[in-house]
This record gives structure tokens, sequence and C-alpha cells, in this order.
């Protein structure tokens, strides 16, 4: 039980916590005792433990209760066996430098798996180590959460501050530029701080969009920006959205971001999620059987970091209850997936409406237009338009390659007829039940 309360908590501060603040104060705790409704957990020093208190203790609580089920405390004790040297060292005010000297060594270029989604900018990546400053500068990384842009950047980061003098590759979070940019203002050392980002070969800044409505941080990230570019330095930036889409960001800047090269890192296709799942569960030792493998990769992989989480909730579960990882289990450690929660899909709604109907999948998605086609048409639209979040003009597209204004009436027309026709609204609810929307 404590294990396994301890391991979802910790798989949910993982995905809502920065990684810097889950590796820095989460991951060192030890989870020593479960009993009523208390989690005692044990952090590493007096320093961690107070600061978990002031700054996580509301996430973890929130996490170990919904881990539990129920209402949960949390005690926090300091326990200096866990202390070891490089935690020891990592407070608040260091992590900048600590995310420069040494990118977690879990995220390099061998262990990328590499797709039709993410190639550019992992070819990209790749060639800013070969050659820095040379081709493609500033490179801008941008995509979705979970989808690999930190581990990128600090497997540059890594790659080039090997054989570089401590320093010359600045990495980190757009936020601890933030805050250190504060902090050298408070202490009036502004000059400093400047010859310390001007000076630098390489500079790697993670999510960008933090300094979004920051003024004054934006213009001293642009005489940064210019500077380094200027003389030909490297910059790499990770971005969850395309510079053009960066809102609260001046126009300047975002200018900036899009004179060099723009790589998206996109969400994993058929092939790639495969491969991410055997790469990934043969990482943490888990076999899979093919069945099991497929069923992760259908409905659990969205982002890599999702499916981090739940092939380590399985792992847990397998070794807890001592079974055999099949898709029972798997089903049972993971309960609903994502993709199930998040309601049908547009393919599953086209099918159902057809079989209720009788009608073709083809006939329902091709061009024809007779009117036995209309009423299953446009209610595979208006149940597509209620239960997913498709854009209507995907939506038209996927039901006779109808543009968007054709659907808008379509719905028009269903749901009007929906108020005098009780044999279409019976329709409805039946199709819902079958979805389960
Ligand atoms: P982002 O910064 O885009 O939100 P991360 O780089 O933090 O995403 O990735 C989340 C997790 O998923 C990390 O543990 C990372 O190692 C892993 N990951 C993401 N993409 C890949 C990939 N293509 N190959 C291997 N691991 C990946
Ligand atoms: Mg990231």
């Amino acid at each position: 039980m404590l294990d396994t309360i301890w391991v979802e908590a910790r798989r949910r501060l993982r995905s809502e916590l920065l990684d810097k603040d889950y590796d820095t104060w989460i991951a060192p705790l030890r989870a020593a005792r479960w009993s009523a409704d208390t989690l005692t957990l044990e952090a590493p020093s007096g320093i961690a433990r107070d600061w978990l208190r002031q700054h996580f203790l509301p996430a973890v609580e929130r996490a170990v209760s919904e881990a539990s089920g129920g209402r949960a405390t949390v005690l926090l004790l300091v326990n200096r066996e866990l202390s070891v040297p490089a935690r020891a060292g990592a407070l608040p005010a260091r992590r900048a430098e600590r995310a420069t000297n040494g990118a977690p060594a879990r995220y390099t270029f061998d262990n990328f798996v590499v797709g039709e989604a993410n190639r550019v900018a992992y070819g990209a990546a790749r060639a800013v180590v070969a050659q820095p400053g040379a081709r493609f500068n500033p490179l801008f990384l941008c995509g979705g959460c979970g989808l690999g842009k930190t581990h990128l950047l600090s497997a540059v980061a890594a790659g080039l501050a090997h054989a570089r003098p401590l320093g010359a590759v600045v990495c980190l979070t757009a936020e601890n530029f933030v805050n250190e940019m504060i902090a050298a203002l408070e202490a009036r050392r502004m000059e400093r701080f400047r010859r310390k980002f001007r000076g630098v070969q390489t500079l790697v800044v993670d999510d960008i969009q933090f300094l979004a409505e920051k003024r004054r941080s934006q213009e001293e990230f642009a005489h940064t920006f210019n500077a380094l570019h200027e003389s030909a330095r490297q910059i790499v930036i990770a971005s969850d959205r395309a510079p053009h889409d960066l809102p609260g960001i001046g126009e300047a800047l975002r200018y900036r971001f899009a004179s060099g090269l723009l790589a998206h890192v996109r969400p994993p296709d058929a092939a790639l999620r495969r491969a991410l799942v055997e790469r990934k569960a043969s990482g943490l030792g888990v076999s899979l059987t093919p069945e099991v493998a497929s069923y992760l990769a259908e409905e659990w992989c969205a982002n890599v970091r999702e499916l981090e989480g739940a092939l380590t909730r399985v792992e847990a579960y397998a070794s807890l209850s001592g079974r055999s990882v099949d898709l029972a289990l798997v089903r049972e450690a993971l309960g609903p997936s994502p993709v199930a929660r998040r309601g049908p899909t547009l393919q599953r709604i086209i099918g159902e409406v057809c079989q209720h109907y009788q009608v073709a999948r083809d006939e329902l998605s091709g061009p024809r237009r007779t009117a036995r086609l209309a009423v299953p048409r446009h209610l595979a639209m208006y149940l597509c338009r209620q239960h997913t979040d498709v854009p209507l003009a995907r939506i038209g597209a996927e039901l006779g390659g109808r543009d968007h204004s054709t659907v808008v009436h379509a719905l028009g027309a269903i749901e009007r007829r929906l108020e005098k026709d009780a044999t279409l609204r019976e329709a409805v609810s039946l199709l819902r039940a079958r979805l389960g929307a």
C-alpha cells in the first residue's frame, strides 16, 4: 500500500511540477510509513524538509490524497542517511548553475527515440552540437508538453559542455533567467549578470513562454540574444508554441526567435509510439506481450511523459502483486486511459452511426449526397461536435469533404429536427450510450 500510494503520488507530482523541482525536491524523498491516512516522508536534510514545507507541501498532500483515494496528511521528517553530496548542494540559489554543469544524464541523444514527428528537431539538435553557431541559430524547438523538448535541449547542452570550460555552455529555464535577473537587480549586480550571459559560447533556454508579459526580462533577454547572435554564438530555445503564437512576447523578440530554424516536435505517430513503448519498457526491464504493447501505444502515448508514468505504474503493480504483465493487469494498474477519459474519437462515432443506420463507412465519408445519407451524416457531425474537440473543418473533411460552413448548417438542421423527431432523439440517446458519452 505504502509503495503503491507513493509511486502513484510521485507520478502525479512528476507531471505537475517542473522537472527540475521534481528532480531536486521530490525524487530524493523516501516513503517511510502509511497509517491513519498519514504518509510519512523522509527528506535528506533539514533544508530540503523546510523548502518542501514552504513550497510543495500542498501539492504533495493533494497528490497523496488523490493516490490514496481519500484526504491524506503528509508528515515530513529528516533522514540524513538519504543525503548524497550532489543533492545536498542543490540549494535553490544554485539551481541554475547546477543545470549548467550537469544536465541529467538520462537525457541523451542515444536514448532519444526518433520518428517522423521529431526527426527534424533531432537532426537540428545534433547539427548544433557538431557545429555550434554555424547553421541553425537560433534553433527554436516547439511543441506540446512531454514530447521531448527538454530532453533534446539537455542533450545539446551536455554534448556541448563536454570538453568545454565550465560556464561556456549555460542551460537554464526562462524562469531561472528571470529569477537570476531579479536577484541581480536587487543586489545591484546587473553588470555581473550581463557579463555572465553575454560571455557564454552557447545559451540553452527552456520554456521561453515563461517570459510572457515580463517586459523587463524580455528586454534583458533580447540584449543577451543580440550579443550572442552577432558573434555567431549558438542559442537554443524551447517553447510550447511557435514564435508567432507566443502571447505576451514582444514582436521584436518573436521575430528574433523565428530568424533561425524552427523545428517542431509533434505528437508521435503510430510507428513512433510503438518504438517508444518498446524502448521505454525495456529501459525499465519490463517485457510486454504484443497485445499490451499495442494497447499502450494506442492509448497511453499522447505524450511520452504519460507513457513513462504508465509503465512505471505497471512495473510497480506487477512487482508488488507478483503477477505477470498482461492486459488485465495493465488495465487494473492504470485505470481508464486518457483516451477513454477524453471521450470517443471521431472514428468511433462515425463507426457507431454507420452501424446504427446500416450504411457503409466509405459511403458516409464519401462525397455522395443522397437523401439516404443525409440524416446519418448530419447526426455523425452533431455527435462529433458534441463529444470531441475536433475542429469543424476536420469533422467536415471526414464526413463527405464538407467545409466548415456546411457543417454549421448541418448542425442547425439536426438541432431543429431533434425538437420534433422522437425517433431521432432515441437514436441520439442510444448512440450516446454506446459511445459511453
Ligand atoms: P517536454 O520538455 O517537451 O515537455 P520532456 O523532454 O520533458 O518533454 O519529455 C518528457 C519525458 O519523455 C522525458 O522523460 C523524456 O526523456 C521522454 N521523452 C520524450 N520524447 C522522447 C523520445 N522521443 N525518446 C525518448 N524519450 C522521450
Ligand atoms: Mg520541458
